[in-house]
């Protein structure tokens, strides 16, 4: 089959590698319909993330229709169309009980390695590293989805990949980062990044009650998307940034923010560049360090933003003065499916607003750029494989 592999910072390649076969009873093989490209794979595409090796299938935002079943599933059949979240779960560990899916003890088979990192083994992720358990993306044409009888959900008839496909990954994501905001009838959330997890977290703060909710970006297209959602907008470029939003606020700043932007806004998040390098360099604002200093004293800080390695400066003493909540985590996209699911059934969201590229698997490699550095209009890529 044909599928994007990695191949090195910078370099996606589309190619032939062997098809995927079921390997355990409780797994299924879908045929790809439709995947997207993720502000997470630009980590991979950047060279951030350890563990990557030369010719690992990328994705995981990926939904098609089921073609083959493993033993042990009775869920699913063959011909069911089913989003695939990018979290891999048991559905039977403690985390998984607790509905902390990303948290999964079971799923990532290289747990250790991981646990080496962060001290715990989290779950297995499509097309994420070996630290991830190395399972092959979907950006391809064909997925091996395992414990495919706790991920997967049936699309109801009547509903466009479009419409669904994002259940996979950034809906769940900027729906749990404004549900960690504990959003209270009539109170301003603040969203740094209108990237495609920021668009849905502006959206999903509203949904939970938000009164207000202001946009921080430099792209005119995103920043549009934003003011489209009912978002006031700002610029993080502009110097008094942080007064503006003071101003905008009666002088207290936003009940809770949002950071939906990653470690990139700090460079190669502390991998690859020393952290004295990062500490000294002024080029440019620090998206995670802006969202600590807007933040009103005794409000939140959420932060679906990813980070990998070691530390990037923030302002600590900010984050305790103020008495700040900080929440933080890989989403656990099972627990959202139904309820977001039934959300575009009702028609209280159409998750396609974002889509700006439709490509082909052939033209991945060139859409990875034009997705990393946001030229060309573009905000999310879909591709129809
Ligand atoms: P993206 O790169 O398309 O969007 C990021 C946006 O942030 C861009 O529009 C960029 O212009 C903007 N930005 C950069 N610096 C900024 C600053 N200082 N202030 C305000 N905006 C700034 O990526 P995306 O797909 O939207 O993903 C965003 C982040 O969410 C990434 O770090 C990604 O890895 C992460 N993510 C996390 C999860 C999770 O489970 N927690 C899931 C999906 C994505
Ligand atoms: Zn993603
Ligand atoms: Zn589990």
């Amino acid at each position: 089959m044909k599928a994007l592999t990695w191949h090195g910072s910078g370099d996606i390649r589309c190619e032939e590698v062997d098809d995927p076969t079921i390997q355990h009873d409780r797994d299924v093989i879908i045929r790809v319909t439709s995947c997207a490209i993720c502000g997470s794979d630009l980590h991979l595409y950047g060279g951030f993330v350890p563990g990557m090796h030369a010719g690992d299938v990328m994705g995981h935002e990926t939904m098609g229709e089921v073609v083959e079943v493993g033993r042990g599933i009775s869920k699913l059949k063959v011909g069911d169309r089913v989003v695939v979240p990018f979290t891999i779960s048991c559905g039977e560990c403690r985390q998984c009980k607790w509905g902390q899916f990303s948290l999964c003890e079971r799923s990532n088979p290289n747990g250790a390695m991981q646990a080496k990192q962060i001290g715990y083994p989290t779950a297995g992720l499509f097309g994420y590293s070996e630290m991830y358990g190395r399972f092959p993306g979907g950006q391809a044409q064909y997925l091996r989805v395992p414990y495919a009888d706790v991920g997967p959900i049936v699309v109801p008839d009547g509903l466009t990949d479009e419409q669904v496909l994002f259940l996979s990954d950034i809906f769940p994501t900027g729906y749990m980062a404004a549900e960690n905001c504990d959003i209270k009838q009539g109170q301003t959330i603040a969203v740094f990044g209108c990237g495609p997890v920021g668009l849905f977290a502006i959206k999903s703060a509203f949904l939970l009650g938000a009164e207000r909710v202001i946009a921080i970006d430099t792209i005119p297209e995103r920043l549009a998307l934003a003011r489209q959602s009912g978002a006031e907008t700002l610029d993080y470029s502009d110097e008094s940034l942080q007064e503006r939003i003071l101003d905008m606020t009666n002088g207290l700043g936003p009940d809770a923010v949002i950071e939906a932007v990653g470690m990139e806004s700090h460079g190669a998040g502390g991998i690859m560049e020393t952290l004295q390098t990062k500490l000294t360099s002024t080029e440019r604002p620090y998206a995670l360090s802006q969202a600590i200093l807007a933040c009103r004293p005794g409000g939140t800080v959420s932060l679906p933003g990813v980070f990998v390695g070691p530390a990037v400066p923030a302002p600590l003493g900010a984050l305790v003065g103020k008495g700040l909540t900080l929440k933080t985590g890989q989403t656990h996209v099972q627990r959202y499916l139904e309820p977001l699911m039934q959300l575009i059934v009702d028609g209280k969201i159409d998750p396609s607003f974002l889509i700006t590229h439709r490509i082909g698997l052939e033209e991945g490699p060139e859409a990875y750029k034009t997705f990393r550095d946001k030229t060309d209009g573009c905000v999310k890529v879909v591709i129809k494989p």
